[in-house]
């Protein structure tokens, strides 16, 4: 009888035994110490909150798409790959809702507590592994906050609002305008209108030797 009905080894998940299901912690028991290690981790997991800046930033449980390689090396595990993360907001300059996706590749040493690069390193110049996990949220993070735009547009050529009536001028015919004189302006603009007393010329009206009026 063929032993094909027994469970492949690998088949099962790991999913089970990582605590309190922070899906951001990667566990790294199945990837080893072994120096040369390798693993793909392709997951799609939901954004935490408070990830953006003013105009724009990632919606709090937002799928964010990771296909990530981890490299089991000396110091600890080496992080990269691709991140997709999508992006609402609105434009800066016509208030516009936008959306986009934000592909970010990252690249990362975690390093194993005790190893030389966490012993020589700044509590801030590296990041750590803790105990058997890797949380890949705040590498993740930094890189989405870096690459914001601080004034996102909707269109890379928005033309923005109209100062005068306030509606969006790529919605707006060419031509748009309101004829609104400046008031500096609007005396001249009465003076220039009114008629003249002493022209060298006839005033108009005062000459009836108009041909065309014969
Ligand atoms: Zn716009
Ligand atoms: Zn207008």
């Amino acid at each position: 009888m063929p032993a094909a009905s027994s469970p492949r080894p690998g088949a099962t998940s790991t999913d089970a035994r990582r605590p309190a299901a922070d899906p951001w912690k990667l566990d790294l028991r199945e990837l080893g110490r072994r120096a040369g290690s390798m693993r793909e981790w392709n997951r799609t997991v939901p954004a935490p909150a408070g990830w953006g800046i003013e105009m724009i930033g990632v919606p709090a449980g937002a799928p964010v798409q990771l296909r990530l390689r981890l490299e089991s090396v000396m110091e600890g595990v080496l992080v990269s790959g691709q991140v997709d993360v999508p992006l609402t907001g609105q434009c800066a300059r016509c208030l516009e809702p936008v959306s986009d996706t934000l592909e970010l590749d990252v690249q990362e040493l975690y390093a194993y507590a005790g190893s030389t690069t966490e012993a020589t390193s700044g509590e801030d110049e590296v990041r750590r592994i803790d105990g058997d996990y890797l949380d890949l949220a705040p590498l993740v993070r930094d890189a989405v906050v870096l690459t914001l735009p601080l004034a996102p547009t909707c269109t890379p050529d928005c033309a923005g609002l109209c100062v005068d009536c306030g509606e969006r001028l790529d919605d707006l015919p060419a031509d748009h305008s309101h004829e609104v004189l400046d008031p500096r302006w609007a005396g001249l603009a009465a003076r220039l209108t009114e008629p003249e007393d002493s022209a060298e010329g006839p005033r108009p009206g005062s000459d009836r030797t108009n041909p065309e009026e014969n």
